[in-house]
């Protein structure tokens, strides 16, 4: 599933190629996504986009009359490719611009989403309620230790909670708490300031360099296949069970928490 330094490289990736050019159609082809594409979306046509911007894991493309929202779900691409391009299954719609290239959708679970927020119309509810981004100053120790209070939950769930920050999914989830030395399961109400200190730290650490090996994947955005090339960073615990933790040499454990598989040294993290 795309998380959010693939989609912040994506962002990057595109917004060369789609600022200060004008959208000149919308087609879709299949509207039928995660919500159906509105019709809505075609008040885009004619407009300049002003600028290409991520809140969360939604792409923005804003014009002045409003921004098309994009959405990957769980297995979807946005390229951008000549607008001769063959079609291929699963190209769900194209936004096409004035120079002959067209940002292309590619989605075969169709969990994604292409949504319009006018200029002039409420903010959509898929916005409301959501945290700061996580590599801004808003998002600090002080905000983790200060919400958690008084809270049983488990601090990976509580991390993973959009109304606390947005974009720290399960992969980064595991590897920032690897890193603080903390136990996925422990309550987050129970978590010191000083330890938050840390996770926050770790937790920007993790999504920056994520975000920053992403970039080495740039070029492909217009590559030959049109898929944007996936990266890996190194992981320390996620996916690693039985092997030996790098600090200590015990083996990686896994379970559930919050149905969410978990990745943990049972000696190093407490
Ligand atoms: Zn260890």
């Amino acid at each position: 599933m795309p998380e959010l330094p693939e989609v912040e490289t994506t962002r990057r990736g595109i917004a060369p190629h789609v600022e200060g050019r004008t959208i000149v159609g919308v087609n879709v082809r299949q509207p039928q996504l995660r919500w159906r594409v509105p019709e809505t979306v075609q008040g885009a046509v004619g407009c300049l986009v002003t600028a290409v911007r991520r809140r969360a894991k939604y792409l923005l493309i804003d014009t002045n009359a409003g921004s098309i929202v994009l959405h990957l779900g769980m297995s979807g691409s946005l390229t951008v490719q000549s607008q001769n391009k063959v079609v291929e299954k699963h190209d769900h719609l194209d936004i096409v611009l004035d120079d002959g290239n067209c940002l292309r959708l590619n989605d075969p679970r169709r969990f994604g989403a292409c949504l319009w927020q006018g200029a002039d119309e409420p903010t959509l509810k898929l916005f409301e309620g959501l945290g700061p981004e996580p590599l801004t100053d808003a998002f600090d120790a002080k905000r983790l230790y200060e919400l958690s209070r008084g809270r049983t939950v488990a601090v990976k769930n509580y991390i993973m909670t959009n109304a606390i920050v947005v974009g720290v999914g399960n992969i980064y989830a595991n590897e920032a708490l690897f890193m603080s030395g903390i136990d996925p399961r422990k309550a987050a109400g129970i978590v010191s300031r000083q330890r938050y200190e840390l996770l926050a730290q770790n937790i920007k650490t993790v999504l920056a360099k994520a975000i920053e090996q992403g970039g080495t994947t740039l070029r492909d955005f217009l590559g030959a296949d049109g898929k944007p090339g996936y990266f890996r960073i190194q992981l320390k615990v996620y996916g690693k069970v039985g092997e030996s933790c790098p600090q200590c040499g015990t083996a990686i454990r896994s379970l559930n928490i919050g149905q969410r598989n978990s990745f943990f040294c049972p000696k190093c993290q407490r």
